[in-house]
This record gives structure tokens, C-alpha cells and sequence, in this order.
């Protein structure tokens, strides 16, 4: 039998237009901060109901200047969730703030909406939720526990642009809304993020911020009519878009609601094929409107060992991701937010369970059946 080519559990699709800009810009003379970077920012602006889009260098660079950028200072608290990717915590740290943790609701592996206000402290500041996988989390209980706690919503969007909460984009409506345009993510720049807000203080605020605290842009600094000079307002980041990766980025969103169509019709395959097993916990729907944006498919792991699972798919020639261990477990948070992993127990034992299968819009039918055929023999032995 010869063997069939290694599956990647993600895989960015680039077209040839995209690969094209990016020469184009290359060409162009100008690689850093410019046109294509200003014409990337008003098509996402456009996209979510024409409110201000600020490019920048990763999702991560977003978060961490969202909460700058709302005042966030020492000592103040954020609510989010442990089942993230690292830089959720990371950024509120780094950005002088303390991670509160609560707990996911398991059928949905979002955080917990009911549980939320039980953590808010005077020294609460802001929440950040986590559209987990692309599913929008309870969107309505959480932004009024943020009016009548008077907090700042900062959310991590990192899975979910193209999703939609109450037949709203997430991004469109709320306070602040940050995207990651990693490879792995919906749509990609290489790498990038940007933060969607209609809120004009905090969208000053990280323009200079993630520019050395410069108050004009460089590119209007090197045109012809532009002044020379410039004054630094306050000791900023290095965070900004190049145009190299807004040449990829002008082609990517036109498609994304594309790639997503295309990730539901495999997400609806996976959960049609595996939703009798015995073996595998699936992720359920909440009952409130959303559209989810199916970046991740997670089932959870009920009757093998992750690691054993994960190396005989491998054995497979089929990539399976790891998205995400609990974010409490890793040594700096158990030290320094002084937890134990079975305080939060159902982000601990999915965390311990969960894989991601391969999911990505360029997957064809075939490779499903691939992985579908592959997880009986590894799950089931058949
Ligand atoms: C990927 C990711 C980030 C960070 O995005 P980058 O663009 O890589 O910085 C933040 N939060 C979550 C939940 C993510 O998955």
C-alpha cells in the first residue's frame, strides 16, 4: 500500500491573487506600513459595520493594547477564561493586570456566563472572553454584567471573525472585538491581528501605541506633502502591519465568509459521522442565535489517552492539534494567581481531553473520510 500524504490539521488558503499582491508589493518599493496596509484596515472597518480597524503585527500585540489603551493599571482585575491560548492571560499580565479566572460551561467550552459575576471584585476592570473554536460566547449576559458593573469588554476574537452572536458579526457591535490573522486562524496575513472598536479614545490610543508613541503616521511622514516632523506622546510598541502582509490580508476577507461556509459544511460532516461514538465527547450548541465560525473542531477524548491517540494518528499520517491544555496548570499561573487545577475542574479535564481534528476550507471530502477512517481504527479498532 503506498502511503498517503501527511494531513495537516490546518492549512491557510492562499489564492493566486493574494500570492500576486504580496509580489506587487514587493515590487512596489514600499514593504512596511503604507497603502496596502490603510486600504486593508478600510475593508475590515467596512466589514464590521464601519467602525475604526487598526491593523497590527498579532492578535497578541491587540490584546496587550486594548487593555493599555482602556487604562488598565496594577492590580486591576480581568475576567477570562482558562481554556485559551496563552497570550489571552499573557497580555493582561504584561499589560499590568491580574487574570481572574472562571470556569467554561463544558457542552460549549466557552466561560461560564452564569458564573461570571460571582468574580467580579472592586478592582474589577474588564472581561475578556474567548469565542472558543468561533462559537460567539453568551454575548447579552455578558455585556450586561459589564453596564451594571460599569467594566470594559475586551474580546478575544482570535477564532471568530465571520462569526455572529445574535445576527450580529462579533466585532460589530460592544466595545472592543481583537482578530489573529496567524496561518492557522479564519484568514491570514502570515502573521497580524487588528482590533475593531467604535470607540475613538481607545482607537487613538493604540495608534500611537503601536507606533513608538508617534502621533503621525510614517507613511504620511515620507510623502511628498507630508511634514518631516513629528512628536512622541508617550513610550510606545513596535506593533504595526506591514504592507507585505496587508497584500495577503485584501485577498483573505473577501473570502472569508467563503472559507467558513466551507468549514461548517466539514464541521456538520465530522458531528454527522461521529455523534453515536461512545468514544468522543462532541461540542453542543448553545440555544441562542449565533453563527458559528467553525475555526477548531474539538471533541473530547473519553476513552483513549491523548498522547497515545495523538501519536497513532499521527502513525495515520493525519495531523490532530492541542487546543488548549488549561492555562491555570502551567507553572507561572499556578505560582502567581495562587490556583489549583481543580479549581476550575471542567476547563481542567476537557484541557486534558480535547483534540482538534483537521478542519481548514481547502480540505476536500476525501481527506475527511481519511480521518473519519482513521479515527475508527485508532478509536475503535475498526
Ligand atoms: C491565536 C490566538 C491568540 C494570539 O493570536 P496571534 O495573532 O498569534 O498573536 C490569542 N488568543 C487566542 C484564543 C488565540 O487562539
Amino acid at each position: 500500500m503506498t502511503e498517503l500524504p501527511f494531513l495537516p490539521f490546518a492549512k491557510p488558503a492562499l489564492s493566486e491573487a493574494a500570492i500576486e499582491e504580496v509580489v506587487a508589493c514587493l515590487r512596489s518599493g514600499w514593504i512596511t506600513t503604507g497603502p496596502r496596509v490603510a486600504k486593508f484596515e478600510g475593508m475590515l472597518a467596512d466589514y464590521h459595520g464601519g467602525r475604526r480597524a487598526l491593523a497590527l503585527s498579532s492578535a497578541t500585540a491587540g490584546l496587550q493594547l486594548a487593555l493599555m489603551a482602556i487604562g488598565l493599571s496594577e492590580g486591576d482585575e480581568v475576567i477570562t477564561t482558562p481554556l485559551t491560548f496563552v497570550a489571552t492571560l499573557n497580555t493582561i499580565v504584561l499589560a499590568g493586570g491580574k487574570p481572574v479566572l472562571v470556569d467554561i460551561d463544558p457542552a460549549t467550552q466557552n466561560i461560564d456566563a452564569t458564573k461570571i459575576e460571582a468574580a467580579i471584585t472592586p478592582k474589577t476592570r474588564a472581561i475578556m472572553p474567548v469565542h472558543y473554536a468561533g462559537l460567539p460566547c453568551d454575548m447579552d449576559a455578558i455585556y450586561a454584567l459589564a453596564k451594571k458593573h460599569n467594566l470594559r469588554v475586551v474580546e478575544d476574537c482570535a477564532h471568530a471573525i465571520g462569526a455572529e452572536f445574535g445576527g450580529k458579526g462579533v466585532g460589530s457591535f460592544g466595545d472592543i472585538a481583537v482578530m489573529s490573522f496567524h496561518p492557522n486562524k479564519n484568514m491570514t496575513t502570515g502573521e497580524g491581528g487588528a482590533v475593531i472598536t467604535d470607540d475613538a479614545a481607545v482607537a487613538e490610543k493604540i495608534e500611537r501605541l503601536r507606533f513608538h508613541g508617534i502621533d503621525r503616521s510614517a507613511f504620511n511622514r515620507f510623502t511628498k506633502t507630508g511634514s518631516q516632523e513629528y512628536d512622541v506622546v508617550l513610550p510606545g510598541y513596535k506593533y504595526n502591519m506591514m504592507d507585505m502582509q496587508a497584500a495577503l490580508g485584501i485577498h483573505q476577507l473577501p473570502e472569508l465568509d467563503g472559507f467558513i461556509a466551507r468549514r461548517t459544511e466539514l464541521a456538520q460532516r465530522y458531528i454527522e459521522a461521529l455523534k453515536d461514538w461512545p468514544e468522543l465527547d462532541l461540542p453542543t450548541a448553545p440555544d441562542y442565535a449565533h453563527k458559528h465560525a467553525w475555526h477548531l473542531f474539538t471533541p473530547r477524548l473519553k476513552t483513549m489517552e491523548r498522547d497515545a491517540f495523538m501519536n497513532a494518528m499521527k502513525a495515520e499520517n493525519i495531523g490532530v492539534g492541542l487546543h488548549y491544555q488549561a492555562t491555570h496548570i502551567f507553572s507561572w499561573y499556578r505560582e502567581h494567581l495562587g490556583v489549583a487545577p481543580e479549581d476550575f475542574p471542567h476547563a481542567l479535564s476537557v484541557g486534558q481531553r480535547i483534540v482538534s481534528l483537521p478542519l481548514f476550507p481547502t480540505m476536500t471530502d476525501d481527506e475527511q473520510a481519511r480521518v473519519i477512517n482513521s479515527l475508527a481504527k485508532v478509536l475503535r479498532n475498526g
